[in-house]
């Protein structure tokens, strides 16, 4: 566990090293481990190697950090319910349980697909944050950028489940891509998953395409736009990433523990 410095997220879990999605943004986490000589390849990169003594280490980590979590993120250097790859899938289960045992909850993200199982509120809990990333609603944008990831159909179709059974749940529309790269209607991906309780939107960075796009800037700052209407008149709460809008809105980035602070505020008046 590490504290990240993702401007919206607190603690955050990588228990796996590589993934097989091979995300061709490109992956942020990849150049990192790139850089560092922690891989050599893209290909080796595709081939998840998980910490197996992941659970063994959250036990001694647990009671060093606990009083200092707010939630923790899964995950910024993996993804967690990686697609065909249940090994992967039932670790994380087993450190979603284990955290909330605790108490602690978690707010996950994946281009996958959710198990049905985390449901089941007396294993999982109940104040756990599930959320899919979804930037496109194209095939062929899919499998020229995320090319081993879910389908888009069934990433939305296991998130709308666990919305039905009452859990929390939220998209990342990050990284958003510039025309140059796919002409597309941002107001039909949001209809698509406006079922969900917040969204999160953000440019594409590290692209050359993207940023030779000659309204860079006023497409990022109108789409943002775009977003904060359909969130507001929705009702779905938003967060902006920095760098997306011409002026940054700081107060929004709180999202994942305003909540709570409500809920403390109800009981201490
Ligand atoms: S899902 Fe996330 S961690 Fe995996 S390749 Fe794509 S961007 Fe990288």
């Amino acid at each position: 566990m590490y504290r990240s410095g993702v401007e919206y997220a607190d603690f955050g879990i990588n228990h796996v090293e590589g993934c097989a999605h091979g995300c061709k943004f490109p992956c942020y986490a990849m150049i990192m481990k790139k850089r560092c000589g922690v891989i050599k390849s893209y290909k080796e990169w595709l081939k998840p190697k998980i910490v197996v003594n992941a659970l063994e280490l959250l036990d001694k980590e647990i009671p060093k950090y606990k009083d200092k979590i707010k939630f923790v993120n899964l995950c910024f250097s993996t993804d967690p319910f990686m697609y065909k790859y249940p090994e992967v899938n039932d670790l994380t289960l087993k450190i979603i349980e284990r955290l909330n045992k605790d108490n602690i909850r978690c707010v996950v993200l994946t281009k996958g697909i959710y198990p049905k199982v985390l449901v089941n509120t007396q294993k999982y809990g109940e104040n756990n944050e599930y959320g899919i990333t979804m930037v496109s609603l194209d095939r062929g944008f899919k499998k020229l950028f995320e090319p081993y990831s879910a389908p888009y159909k069934n990433r939305i179709k296991s998130l709308k489940y666990l919305h039905g059974q009452g859990l929390k749940t939220w998209v990342s529309m990050e990284p958003y891509p510039t025309p140059n790269l796919a002409e597309q209607d941002l107001l039909k991906i949001l209809e698509e998953i406006s079922f969900v309780d917040k969204i999160i939107f953000g440019k594409l960075n590290y692209n050359v395409k993207s940023s030779q796009f000659s309204d860079n800037k006023d497409f990022y700052q109108n789409s943002a736009e775009t977003v904060i209407e359909f969130c507001e008149n929705r009702g779905i709460e938003y967060h902006i990433k920095y760098g997306t809008q011409k002026k940054d809105n700081k107060k929004t980035e709180k999202i994942f523990t305003e909540s709570i602070k409500e809920l403390i505020y109800e009981y201490d008046f």
